[in-house]
């Protein structure tokens, strides 16, 4: 079995009561089997105020309730959960001990990774050097879950990688990368899927020309359109379209080179964000074929938070954690965007760029 993990992983600590955007807020929590089980022998009184806040949710599952503002009933005003605060971390459920960390399993293949819903996480995502993984072999030879074609998955693991080394790479703009990734993506759902899930996908893409103004508040527009976690969401992705769509090519222009001249890492943080969703986001392919979308989500969430960070530089750390909150984490909106990016007839008009 093979593990990888983010060079970064390892030193990821939660920031408790001074994170910026607790996760404690608006994820209904369900508690596991084995947690509820403990619950029952919490000292009192958190006990009761466990038992208190513990509610049904519309699909029959029991989880904490949250408060009129979206907060976790057993969160402290001190921004500290009651349960790790009062009784010990041992006696968190398995979800809560577990977020930001992610594993994904694939049989002869795990991987975790930090969930950049996180703000710490994502801190470190975007401050880490360059995205690198860490590798361990425990020797055995695993095979791929029932249900995973091996010859798949290999061809994933393979152009993974190079994809990764490509990103990372010393040749082109990371806009040029993109589009790179875009074709590979295309290449390999030729040679890599079964006949039938070939598609005619739309290529060469719009999403990543050298200057975008247009994509860009195409995708900013499309993204306001998803079901929204927090109403605030939309409301600033209109805004930052309208205020976009308004620019003149000049002002645009402007307005990038003073972002990129103010934020020297601007190139190297996006290359992080890009690899870091490919890194999560590629092998799963295995379940439903689908390359060139992921690819696709890709490109469209490093444009659209490079042009968020246009009009907030120094707030990377909290549009990221946003995007991946609102997108990356609900499977209806990730389906959608990469839905929309993938079918010719979804794309936008013919754009200027
Ligand atoms: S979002 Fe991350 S840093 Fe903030 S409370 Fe949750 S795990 Fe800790």
């Amino acid at each position: 079995m093979i593990y990888r993990r983010p060079s970064y992983y390892d030193t990821f600590h939660c920031l408790g009561g001074a994170c910026p955007d607790t996760c404690c807020r608006d994820w209904s929590v369900v508690p596991d089997e084995g947690a509820l089980a403990d619950y029952a022998s919490a000292p009192s009184p958190l006990r009761e105020r466990i038992a208190q806040n513990l509610v049904t949710d519309e699909d029959g599952d029991v989880c904490f309730r949250l408060d009129g503002k979206g907060l976790c009933a057993l969160l402290t005003p001190d921004g500290l959960c009651a349960i790790q605060r009062d009784w010990g971390e041992s006696h968190l459920c398995a979800h809560c001990a577990a977020y930001p960390r992610f594993i994904e399993e694939y049989g002869s293949l795990t991987e975790s990774s930090l969930a950049i819903s996180c703000p710490e996480a994502a801190r470190l995502l975007l401050e880490a050097p360059r995205f690198t993984l860490i590798e361990t072999d425990d020797g055995k030879a695993d095979t791929p879950f029932d249900g995973i074609d091996p010859a798949l998955l290999d061809g994933l693991e393979q152009s993974r990688a190079q994809i990764l080394a490509l990103l990372d790479g010393e040749e082109g703009t990371i806009w040029e990368k993109l589009n790179a990734l875009l074709g590979r993506a295309k290449t390999l759902e030729r040679s890599l899927l079964p006949v039938d899930c070939r598609r005619d996908v739309p290529f060469p893409p719009p999403l990543v020309p050298n200057l975008f103004q247009a994509s860009a508040a195409w995708l900013l527009e499309l993204l306001a359109g998803l079901d929204p976690l927090r109403p605030d969401w939309p409301r600033l992705l209109e805004e930052r379209t309208a205020q976009l769509s308004a620019l003149s090519p000049a002002d645009y222009i402007a307005l990038r080179t003073r972002y990129e001249q103010a934020n020297p890492r601007w190139e190297r943080q996006l290359t992080n964000l890009a690899c870091y969703f490919v890194f999560r986001h590629w092998h799963k392919a295995v379940n439903d074929d689908d390359l060139y979308g992921r690819a696709a989500f890709v490109c469209a969430a490093c444009t659209v938070l490079y042009h968020l960070a246009l009009f907030q530089p120094g707030e990377e750390t909290i549009l990221w954690t946003r995007f991946s909150r609102e997108v990356e984490h609900d499977e209806d909106n990730l389906s959608e965007l990469i839905w929309a990016l993938s079918e010719p007839d979804a794309l936008p008009p013919p754009l200027s760029y």
